[in-house]
């Protein structure tokens, strides 16, 4: 039997950059009581909080349950357990007095991180900048108050054309074809082809180091939980050639490829029909 559940976020597990519904939240506190949960995407800490953990906590998951959810953050660049005593050093213990602990945000201990350097984001930051200003598609004009076209996102730079505070009409609007900002990649390959530039979202366009993919987070993943290629299954919607999916499937995974949420909790209810 598999041992562990891997899953993409964004349309795998909910309506993209949405709170996972009730129903997902269920079916997963379900599995938590089978396999290691590990939910993979290129998002950040408190985006997996917000989509995931929040929602868990809403439907009543235990802390002892939430040991064995592992957040693979910004594709498994950053790697995120839950201890329900307390933040420190050394391996995480999980005793039958843990439950009694009240969850606590801060109870999530970050085990390994693999940033850009400061110099990296720097020349990211300003390679993108000067590709959008040269094509005319740096709309700072545009942006709400307090909002950026340029994020550091420690383990990836992500530039995203109306910044993150614009509406989702308006997004979808400005690039519906991806020509924009494969001219805005095209550009950045030439001033700094060190780096790799993936189109993502509706605006945006996410720079990393090459390698930085699931791929990386996938590798992480089997030596932090000690497994087996075999033992995973894992969940996504791109597993396409070219899709942000694929390099899992390429790595020999077993892969549930899905259309949305709804085929991922209908899969998730065969897999615990037979076993619960
Ligand atoms: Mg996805």
């Amino acid at each position: 039997m598999k041992k562990v559940l891997a899953f993409d976020i964004d349309q795998t597990l909910n309506v993209a950059k949405t709170p996972i519904t009730d129903d997902i939240a269920d079916l997963l506190i379900r599995c938590l009581d089978h396999f290691e949960i590990c939910p993979i995407s290129g998002q950040k800490f408190d985006q997996f909080l917000v989509q995931i953990v929040n929602r868990l906590i809403d439907r009543g998951v235990t802390p002892n349950a939430l040991s064995h959810l592992h957040l693979f953050v910004a594709q498994g660049t950053q790697y995120y357990r839950y201890e329900p005593t307390a933040v420190k050093l050394g391996p995480i213990e999980i005793t039958s007095e843990s439950n009694k602990i009240p969850y606590k945000e801060d109870g999530w201990r970050q085990i390994y991180n693999y940033p850009l350097t400061d110099e990296q984001v720097a020349k990211i930051t300003e390679t993108i900048k000067q590709a959008a200003k040269e094509l005319g598609f740096w709309e700072e004009d545009k942006l709400k108050e307090g909002d950026e076209i340029i994020e550091n996102r420690l383990s990836q730079v992500t530039f995203s054309a109306l910044g993150q505070k614009a509406g989702t009409e308006e997004k979808y609007a400005w690039d519906p074809d991806c020509k924009k900002r494969a001219s805005i990649v095209a550009r950045c390959k030439e001033l700094a082809p060190e780096f790799d530039y993936e189109i993502g979202g509706t605006t945006s366009i996410n720079a990393i180091t090459p390698g930085m993919n699931k791929v990386f987070g996938m590798t992480h993943l089997l030596e932090e939980l000690n497994v087996k290629k075999e033992d995973i299954l894992y969940f996504g919607d791109m597993t396409q050639p070219g899709g942000n999916d694929y390099p899992v499937v390429e790595m020999g995974i077993d892969t549930i490829t899905v259309r949305n949420h709804e085929d991922t909790a209908y899969a998730l209810r065969g897999i615990l029909g037979i076993i619960e």
